[in-house]
């Protein structure tokens, strides 16, 4: 089962970093999402795949024509919060309304209830479990915000494994899925998104997509813009994880939406043997596994 998912955002939302990380200096950049989304369309319509995609509540009412042209192509919006901030860089009244924004927002132009989400940067760590409440409170069925591997904002949240998992609160549930990795001298390593789908070489990918049951992808629009301008006070490792790979990314797509079968969030769940997955109950913030799956 591969999930095909993007993060509907601008190539300047990058996070920790005092040029870009915050919704007063967005202003300045030049727009560039229109063009970098219309060729992913394109190519979701030519290969025949169906998305979720992640939006910004900023992105909706910056760019409503675009949310509504996504929904009406038939692809899976989900929310990827409101103004992209860490979840841990603020409290739980602010992520509680962030949510609530982004989920209006997007469903004031589409007209269908939001219940998918993921965090800004894989964010949703070991401390901030109280998220899956805040969630379910506001209607998210599926969340895709843990990153197995290591993450610059988050991840290594091992409890739940290469695959679809069950977390019940209080008597009610949501469902994880997962960003997938690949164990790499000892480390669990991501390839299907991101930069590490830049960075990888084909064939490699294609090895690893066969090899792997289970399938998340995570790409941002970002991901295949060469033209797009360099944020200069990037540290030179994110300025490398930031742009490499741009000139032959939108190629490597082209390949890896026709080679491979994808689905969106929403079919994915019809998919899923659910009474075989792992379970969790949330119980004062900590995750306690129920079964032994
Ligand atoms: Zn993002």
């Amino acid at each position: 089962m591969n999930i095909l998912t993007f993060d509907l955002e601008e190539w300047f939302h990058i996070l920790k970093n005092p040029s870009t990380d915050n919704e007063s200096s967005w202003g300045n950049f030049e727009y560039r999402l229109r063009k970098n989304l219309d060729r992913i369309l394109e190519l979701l319509d030519d290969s025949e795949n169906i998305a979720t995609f992640f939006c910004l509540g900023w992105v909706a009412r910056k760019y409503p024509s675009i949310v509504e042209e996504i929904s009406s192509l038939g692809h899976e919006i989900g929310s990827h919060s409101n103004a992209h901030q860490l979840i841990y860089r603020y409290d739980r009244k602010f992520f509680k309304k962030d949510l609530e924004v982004s989920i209006k927002s997007l469903e004031d132009i589409t007209g269908k209830k939001v219940i998918a989400y993921r965090a800004p940067g894989f964010s949703l760590v070991a401390d901030t479990m109280w998220v899956f409440e805040e969630l379910i409170m506001q209607g998210i069925e599926f969340d895709c915000s843990i990153f197995l591997g290591n993450h610059s904002h988050g991840g290594r949240i091992k409890a739940f494994g290469l695959r679809p998992s069950i977390i019940n609160v209080d008597g009610k549930k949501i469902k994880e899925f997962p960003v997938n990795s690949f164990k790499f001298f000892h480390k669990e390593v991501a390839f299907s998104g991101g930069g590490y789908f830049r960075f990888l070489p084909y064939q490699i990918i294609k090895r690893l997509m066969f090899s792997s049951g289970y399938i998340m992808t995570y790409f941002h629009p970002r991901d295949f813009d060469k033209g797009q301008p360099i944020i200069r006070d990037l540290s030179y490792y994110r300025l490398f994880k930031s742009y490499y790979g741009l000139s032959s990314s939108f190629p490597k797509a082209v390949k890896f939406l026709n080679d491979f079968d994808f689905v969106s969030l929403s079919h994915a769940d019809k998919l899923v043997d659910w009474q075989r997955s792992q379970q969790f109950n949330l119980v004062d913030g900590q995750l306690k596994q129920i079964n032994s799956i």
